[in-house]
């Protein structure tokens, strides 16, 4: 793989050094060590300044270091930060009912990564599946779609896709039926007796920022619905104002019965998901079935607190809407048809499709880099551009400059 020629410093160098020698090689990032960061800006460790473009794929909605996380973190810390749940936190159950009421009521059950809240929202489709539909025992079905990213557990990418994702990590769990995306007859055509829930992201981030047709959510709400089948929303990367929304699916008009949090959840501060819904599932669960040692920590729950106040407080679903719709509509004017595809997305969740004759997106966002713009390839010819929320719209102007130059530049 070409290698991009990053002025490195021999600091620069000497962590990634350390990447390579001691760690497994399961990424492949771009040549930036970064060291602090402020707002939608970052700065290696030469003290060079960036305009991250990636937020942690959508967790650092709030921005980077953000006051009042920082005032939160320092204040819970010296408090409590881990309790179990063998007993109960001052935080846990203010946090469940301030999510919750954002979320339309119901129950919510809190865990750590996004692959762990997808495993909660299977484990309590199947269960709602077997005790309140009476499919037969270990016969439930699941239906997902092509080029889903649901995370990385063996269960997880058992029902992937991409061959990758599965690749020598075989034997999968059964279960899982998959169906393409975006496409609400094929969801029709492969609902069985058995089948438990329908697990579907808004918008497929992983995939490239694949936005479904207009009115899919709803119709697919609506065959669900029908058919006595969960509607499970996958909303990690999608949701908290990213896509201009609080959540996606309010763009369109339905409710899912599970609704999937993760990732800006904790505010780029610290890991915390979770699975909300309505009683009629939640309230499956006994003691004992489900669990996690850290999931519904003080110290998650405080910063997941302060996290949801700032999204509200700041109007971020406002600002990711109206700056998202700059970022797009400049593009689409101003980037050449012979190199730029489509600039698609919704609010500051967007993606630039490169025409394949005019180079990979890797070489692309490694000239962003230089640049000083950090945005990341995710499919060989798709760049994602997912900024902090807060940014600033004099930074998208500039950020605006640098992808046009970039994209202009042979
Ligand atoms: C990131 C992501 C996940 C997995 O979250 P982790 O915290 O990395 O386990 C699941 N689903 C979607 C849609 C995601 O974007």
């Amino acid at each position: 793989m070409a290698e991009m020629n990053l002025p490195l410093s021999d600091l620069g160098r000497m962590h990634i050094n350390l990447n390579d020698q001691f760690g497994a090689h399961n990424y492949h990032p771009i040549p930036v060590v970064l060291a602090r960061g402020e707002g939608e800006w970052v700065w290696d460790v030469d003290g060079k300044r960036y305009l991250d473009m990636l937020s942690a794929y959508s967790a650092v909605n709030q921005g980077h270091v953000h006051p009042r996380m920082v005032a939160t973190l320092a204040e819970q810390a010296s408090k409590i930060t881990l309790t179990s749940r063998a007993f109960y936190n001052d935080q846990l159950g203010p946090w469940l009912k301030e999510l919750t009421s954002l979320c339309g009521g119901g129950r919510a059950l809190p865990m750590n990564s996004g692959a762990e809240a997808v495993e909660t929202a299977v484990k309590l489709a199947r269960k709602w599946g077997y005790l309140s539909k009476k499919v037969e025992q270990d016969k439930a079905e699941i239906v997902v779609c092509d080029a889903n990213f649901h995370g990385r557990t063996t269960m997880i990418v058992g029902f992937s896709s991409d061959p990758q994702y599965r690749a020598d990590f075989g034997p999968f769990a059964g279960g899982f039926k998959i169906i393409p995306y975006g496409d609400a007859q094929a969801l029709k055509n492969a609902i069985t007796p058995n089948t438990v829930a329908f697990l579907v992201e808004p918008i497929q981030g992983e995939a490239g920022v694949i936005v479904p047709p207009e009115g899919y959510l709803a119709e697919c709400d609506r065959i669900c619905k029908q058919n006595n089948v969960l509607f499970i929303a996958d909303e990690i990367q999608t949701g908290l104002c990213r896509t201009g929304k609080m959540f996606c699916f309010q763009h369109e008009t339905c409710k899912p019965d599970l609704l999937i949090l993760g990732k800006a959840l904790g505010g780029g501060f610290y890991p915390i998901s979770a699975v909300v819904g309505d009683d009629s599932v939640l309230g499956l669960l006994k003691p004992g079935d489900h669990g996690s040692t850290f999931g519904g920590n003080p110290l998650a729950c405080a910063l997941s607190r302060t996290a949801l106040k700032i999204l509200q407080d700041e109007q971020l679903d406002r600002r990711a809407a109206d700056l998202g719709n700059l970022f797009r509509n400049r593009l689409r004017a101003k980037l050449p048809k012979s190199v730029v595809r489509e600039v698609r997305g919704k609010g500051l969740l967007n993606a630039i499709e490169i025409e394949p004759s005019a180079g990979t997106a890797r070489k692309y966002s490694e000239r962003l880099a230089l640049r000083g713009v950090l945005a990341k390839e995710t499919r060989t010819t798709t760049i994602r551009f997912a900024p902090p929320l807060v940014i600033r719209q004099e930074s998208m102007e500039w950020a605006l400059q640098q992808i046009e130059e970039a994209f202009c530049q042979d």
